[in-house]
């Protein structure tokens, strides 16, 4: 990934303005707070790692990988020493490793429970991908173990960190829409064949584990209440094999206390760009594209004829950089995180109801 020299000024100062409590935190003043990557994927080296590399007060200093080459490529390119390069088998050694203070865990979700409860149990820190894990049981103890170990755990939910989502929350707490009627938001891609996320030991699920997830989650924190009823609908069109573990499209509706309704889909099976959209008495709101990587781009259209259009001109690493950040200073000033294991866990018991009202329906 190349940035301007301008779009990296522009991102180095969003990381700057740090003015880290080293008194509160035990960090020596002007210490980063250093990320051990555990998965080299795409996920952490084309968005996480470059986004850190930006910050001012987060740095990767150890990798953990299977493969050991690429592995000294990305340390070469991060200024990470040979030595702070760890295998699976090794993993738990990086207790020792005084210059890691979080792990950032990218594996496929059938592996999130196990290393996040080895690296509590290693005294780190943890910021985990979504989702959170492959069942609520899995999350529960997650919990337990950053919990017994007096750590942070976090869950990787970038877009409650991006401000155009954050815009469009604030729009419905500022009661700009008036009452909210009804939420839809779809999220979907065609899948390889042969990928993690088909084999629902490592996926937990399908479409709805790894897309889905994103509509959920902003169903909830645009609505800010959880649901109180779920049900869904999945199904399997292409009958290639493809699919013989978990669903190739599901589609579920949600109702909430204040009776807004939610209606999603996501899909394996097609290209389904990622949106949202909230229907209010007063006006709508659209955010489209709104949870892959493209710059996402926000409607707001009022009764009155008044409209809003945001679409900040911001690189990729933007909202991987606000995430990396805000666990930095929750860990250096010893603050609540805002999507930490808990947030992660209501998803998780969410998707399970939903999965089992398919099942309900299917069989
Ligand atoms: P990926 O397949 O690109 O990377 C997975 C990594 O895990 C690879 O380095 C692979 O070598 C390693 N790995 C170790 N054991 C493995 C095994 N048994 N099978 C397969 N891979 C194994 O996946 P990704 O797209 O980077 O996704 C990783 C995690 O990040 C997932 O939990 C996913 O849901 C999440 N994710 C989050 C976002 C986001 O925007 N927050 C985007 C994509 C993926």
């Amino acid at each position: 990934m190349t940035l301007t020299r301008r779009e990296f000024s522009r991102l180095a100062a969003l990381g700057g303005g740090a003015q880290l409590l080293p008194h509160l935190s035990g960090f020596a003043e002007g210490r980063k707070v250093g990320y051990c990557i555990v998965g080299l994927g795409r996920i952490s080296m084309h968005h996480f790692m470059p986004a850190v590399k930006l910050s001012t007060k987060s740095q990767v200093t150890a990798l953990v990988s299977g493969h050991r080459d690429k592995a000294e490529r990305m340390a070469a390119e991060y200024g990470v020493p040979s030595s702070s390069i760890y295998s699976y088998e090794n993993y738990d050694t990086i207790a020792k490793n005084p210059e890691i203070d979080v792990v950032y865990i990218a594996l496929p979700n059938g592996m999130h429970a196990e290393y996040s409860i080895r690296a509590a149990k290693a005294d780190k820190h943890v910021l985990c991908e979504k989702p959170m894990a492959t069942s609520v049981e899995e999350s529960r103890a997650m919990i337990q173990a950053c919990e017994a170990a007096r750590k942070k755990l976090m869950i990787a939910y970038r877009c409650q960190y991006e401000p155009v989502h954050l815009r469009a929350v604030a729009l419905i707490r500022e009661g700009r829409l008036g009452s909210i009627q009804s939420i839809e938001s779809a999220f979907g891609f065609p899948i390889a064949p042969g990928d993690w996320r088909l084999d629902k030991k490592l996926a937990g699920g399908g479409p709805l584990m790894d897309v889905g997830i994103y509509c959920l989650n902003a169903s909830r924190y645009l609505t800010g209440e959880e649901p109180v009823e779920v049900k869904g609908y999945s199904s399997v069109l292409d009958q290639d094999g493809r699919f013989a573990q978990v669903e190739e499209t599901l589609s579920w509706t949600m109702k909430f206390p204040g009776r807004a309704l939610a209606s999603c889909v996501c899909t394996y099976g097609s290209a389904m760009r990622g949106y949202f959209r909230v229907r209010g008495s007063r006006g709508t709101v659209t955010v489209e594209p709104a949870f892959n990587y493209d710059k996402p781009h926000l409607l707001a259209q009022f009764d009155g004829g008044e409209s809003l259009e945001l679409a900040p001109d911001e690189p990729d690493p933007v909202q991987f950089l606000r995430e990396a950040d805000h666990m930095a200073d929750c860990i250096l000033q010893n603050k609540e995180l805002k999507t930490p294991g808990q947030e992660g866990l209501r998803d998780m018991e969410l998707m399970a109801q939903i999965y089992r009202s398919c099942e309900r329906k299917n069989g």
